[in-house]
C-alpha cells in the first residue's frame, strides 16, 4: 500500500495475446451492432481496433450469432485484422459451445450461465446446495472442455446485478456473494485442468467492485495460492463526465494498488470511444507520470487501522460543516482568478440576479471557496465562506465568513489563530519524511477548530495521503480532513481520470471529509479546451466550473454526497432494442433535475433487468418499439410504445412521489 507494484496473475493466452503476469494492461471494448449483420460489426470492430482496442467483444445471444460469428473474424482476417475476438454468452451455453470453437476468448457470466433468475428467496440445505453445483458442473464442464481442446480463453464474468437466486439466498447482494459466484466457476474449471481463465467483479457501484475485486485476490490467494488475471470494469457507467469519473474511480482505485491485467471502461457511447478512456486510465501507470515529479519512499505501514473489504468512514468530529456524519464539502479553488466577480461565482453554482439582488443556490454549489490573498468586494450568499492565507484573514473585516489556511507548523507558531475554523495544509511524504517529524502535528491533534488539508507531490500522491490518514488514526486524530489535489494534465479527460482516481481512492476507504481540486498554473494556462473525449459535455465553461462539477459527480460516484440524479445506463450490444444513447440523452434532459433518484436505460428485458442493480426505476427495451417500466425490481408497464414511454416514465415518477417540477 506503500508502492507501486503490479499483483502477480497466471499467464493467460487469447489468440497471440498474452496476458496476465505483468504483460501489459490490456484495452478492450464491445460492439454494439447486430452480431447478425456481419458487415456493420466487422467495421466498428475496425474502428474499435484502429482506436487501440486489443480485444473485441461480441455478443452472441444465440447459436445463429454464435455461428456468425466465423463470418465476422474471416472478414476481419481478410482484411488484415487479427485483433482476438471475444463472445459475450448469457443464458445460452448451446452459444458458447459453439464460439468456443470459432473465436478467442469467451466470457460467461455464473449468474445466468445455468441459472435462470426468477427473484426467488430459497433457503437450501447443504445437501440441496451441493446438488446445485453438481447440475452447474455437469452444465459447464463441456464448455471447459472445448475451451481446453481449441486453446479458448475464457472469461468468468460475475456482475453485481446479476447474481443467481442462490447465490442471492445464500450471501445476499453482497461483494462475498459475486466472489462466491466466481470461484464455483473457477473450482470446476481447476478440476478440468483449464486454467486459460480471467476473471471480473464488475457493479455499477464502484465501491462494491472494488471491495469484490479485493476480496476475489483474497480468496483466490488463500484457496489456490495463485491469482487468475483480472478484467477491471464498472458496469453501466453511463455517458459523458459521468460515466468517465464513474468509471475512473473503480478502475482506477484498483489500478493504483497495481490490481488489473486489462480494462474495459462501459460508456453509453459508441464503442471506439471508449478506447481513449482506457489508454489514459491506464498510461498513469506506463508513461512517465507527469503529473508528479517527486519519488520517494513512503514509510511502511504496519498495522493497517481499516478493513479494505467493507466501507467504514472514518471518524471525525465536526469543524463547523466539516467531518462527523456531514457530507464531503467542496472547496472551490478561484485563486487563480485575478479579480473575482459575482459572475465567478455562478461556475461554482451561486447565480446572482442584478434586478432582485438575490442569489440562487444550485445543488451543486461550493461549500467554500479559496480566493488567495484576495479579500471580495461585494456581498457573497450566506452559505458560502471563503478561504485566505493568514496574512489576508487578518485584515478581513468578516471573521464569521473568511477563514485562514496554514502551512503545517505555521498554525501553532501563529500569534492569531481563528476561534472558529482552521485550515491547516499537511504536506504528505514527497520528501523523505519519517513519520517521527511530524512533531508539530502531536501540537494541534484533536484541537477542536482545525481542518487538515493533506496534499502530496509524490509520484504516488494517492499512497502518500492514504499513509498519513494511516499515522493519524493510529494516533487517535480525528480531524475532519480535507483532500487537496493538483492535477498537472493537459487534457479534459486526463484531468477528470487524475481527480477521479486519486481523490476517489481515498472516499471509497471512508477517508476524508472534503475535497479540493486545482490545477497547476502550467496546465490551467495551457488548458486550451474542456471538451471530453471530443465530445462538449459542458457547453462554455470555465476551468472553475469544469472543476466544481468534477467534484460533485467523484461524490456522487463514491456515494458520498447526491447531488444529482443518477443515471445506470448500459453500453448497448447486438440485443438492444432501441438507440440507447438519444433515449438516455432524451430521458436526461427530462428528469436531470430530480436529486437522488437512480434511474436505469436499459438495451433489452434479457440482461436489463437483472443488471440495473440498485436502480428506483428501469427503462427497459423488450421488444421492437417496446418499452416496459420498472418501479425498483417490479415491472409496472409491460410493453408499452416507445412513443410514449418518457411521458409513461414521468407519470410513474409522480405516481411514485420521485417527481417535482424543475425549477
Ligand atoms: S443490458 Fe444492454 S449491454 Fe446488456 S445485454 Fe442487454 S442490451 Fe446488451
Amino acid at each position: 500500500m506503500t508502492a507501486y507494484k503490479r499483483l502477480k496473475t497466471r499467464e493467460v493466452k487469447i489468440g497471440n495475446l498474452l496476458l496476465g503476469n505483468n504483460h501489459p494492461v490490456r484495452v478492450q471494448t464491445m460492439t454494439t451492432t447486430d452480431t447478425m449483420d456481419t458487415l456493420a460489426t466487422v467495421e466498428q470492430t475496425i474502428r474499435c481496433i484502429e482506436a487501440g482496442a486489443e480485444l473485441v467483444r461480441i455478443t452472441a445471444p444465440s447459436k445463429k450469432e454464435a455461428e456468425n460469428l466465423l463470418n465476422i473474424k474471416n472478414e476481419l482476417h481478410r482484411r488484415g485484422y487479427f485483433v482476438p475476438l471475444v463472445a459475450d454468452i448469457h443464458f445460452t451455453p448451446n452459444a458458447a459451445e459453439i464460439a468456443a470453437t470459432i473465436v478467442e476468448k469467451v466470457r460467461v457470466n455464473p449468474g445466468n450461465y445455468v441459472d435462470k433468475k426468477k427473484f426467488e428467496q430459497i433457503d437450501y440445505t447443504d445437501a440441496e446446495y451441493a446438488e446445485e453445483i453438481e447440475r452447474i458442473r455437469e452444465r459447464f464442464t463441456p464448455l471447459v472442455k472445448i475451451c481446453r481442446q481449441y486453446g479458448t480463453a475464457m472469461r468468468i464474468g460475475t456482475n453485481h446485478g446479476s447474481l443467481s437466486d442462490r447465490i442471492m439466498s445464500r450471501y445476499g447482494d453482497t461483494a462475498m456473494g459475486m466472489v462466491e459466484s466466481a470461484m464455483e466457476f473457477l473450482r470446476i474449471a481447476r478440476n478440468e485442468d483449464y486454467h486459460n481463465i480471467i476473471l471480473s467483479m464488475k457493479s455499477s457501484n464502484p465501491l462494491v467492485m472494488v471491495q469484490a475485486y479485493r476480496l476475489l485476490i483474497s480468496h483466490m490467494t488463500a484457496e489456490f495460492g495463485e491469482c487468475y488475471p483480472l478484467h477491471l470494469g464498472v458496469t453501466e457507467a453511463g455517458d459523458g463526465e459521468d460515466g468517465r469519473i464513474k468509471s475512473a474511480i473503480g478502475i482506477g482505485t484498483l489500478m493504483e494498488d497495481g490490481i488489473g491485467d486489462t480494462i474495459r471502461v462501459s460508456l453509453t457511447e459508441d464503442p471506439e470511444l471508449e478506447i481513449p478512456v482506457c489508454r489514459d486510465i491506464v498510461k498513469r501507470y506506463t508513461e512517465q507520470r507527469i503529473s508528479r515529479t517527486i519519488t520517494t519512499a513512503i514509510p511502511p505501514i504496519e498495522k493497517l487501522p481499516y478493513s479494505p473489504f467493507e466501507y467504514k468512514r472514518r471518524q471525525t468530529f465536526a469543524v463547523k460543516n466539516i467531518g462527523n456524519k456531514q457530507v464531503p464539502v467542496v472547496i472551490a479553488d478561484l485563486s487563480k482568478i485575478e479579480k473575482i466577480t459575482p459572475a465567478h461565482l455562478q461556475s461554482v453554482g451561486y447565480t446572482y440576479d442584478l434586478v432582485t439582488d438575490k442569489w440562487t443556490i444550485g445543488d451543486m454549489a461550493a461549500d467554500y471557496i479559496f480566493t488567495g490573498h484576495q479579500l471580495l468586494d461585494f456581498a457573497l450568499p450566506g452559505t458560502v465562506k471563503v478561504i485566505v492565507y493568514p496574512a489576508t484573514w487578518q485584515v478581513a473585516d468578516d471573521k464569521n465568513t473568511y477563514f485562514p489556511i496554514f502551512e503545517d507548523s505555521g498554525y501553532t507558531a501563529a500569534d492569531v489563530v481563528s476561534d472558529q475554523l482552521n485550515f491547516v495544509m499537511m504536506d504528505c511524504f514527497s520528501d523523505n519524511t519519517s513519520v517521527n517529524n511530524f512533531t508539530w502535528l502531536d501540537e494541534l491533534a484533536n484541537d477542536p477548530h482545525v481542518v487538515l488539508c493533506l496534499s502530496s507531490v509524490n509520484i504516488l500522491a494517492m499512497h502518500a495521503v492514504r499513509r498519513m490518514m494511516v499515522e493519524l488514526m493510529s494516533r487517535n486524530i480525528s480531524n475532519p480532513v480535507v483532500f487537496i489535489t493538483d492535477s498537472n494534465w493537459s487534457t479534459a479527460d486526463e484531468h477528470l481520470i487524475h481527480y477521479a482516481t486519486e481523490t476517489g481512492a481515498l472516499l471509497l476507504e471512508g477517508l476524508g471529509d472534503g475535497i479540493c481540486l486545482g490545477m497547476s498554473s502550467n496546465a490551467y494556462n495551457d488548458i486550451s479546451s474542456l471538451t471530453v473525449s471530443g465530445r462538449n459535455y459542458i457547453a462554455n465553461a470555465s476551468v472553475e466550473q469544469f472543476i466544481n462539477n468534477t467534484s460533485f459527480s467523484i461524490l456522487q460516484a463514491t456515494r458520498t454526497r447526491i447531488s444529482k440524479t443518477e443515471y445506470i445506463s448500459c453500453p448497448s450490444c447486438g440485443r438492444t432494442l432501441f438507440d440507447l444513447q438519444e433515449t438516455t440523452a432524451k430521458i436526461r434532459s427530462v428528469t436531470n433535475h430530480l436529486k437522488g433518484v437512480k434511474i436505469a436505460i436499459m438495451g433489452c428485458i434479457v440482461n436489463g433487468p437483472g443488471e440495473m442493480a440498485d436502480a428506483d426505476f428501469g427503462y427497459v427495451g423488450s421488444g421492437i418499439g417496446k418499452i416496459t417500466l420498472y418501479r425498483g425490481k417490479e415491472v409496472v408497464k409491460r410493453n408499452i410504445e416507445s412513443s410514449i414511454a418518457v411521458d409513461e416514465l414521468i407519470s410513474l415518477l409522480k405516481e411514485s412521489d420521485a417527481w417535482v417540477d424543475a425549477i
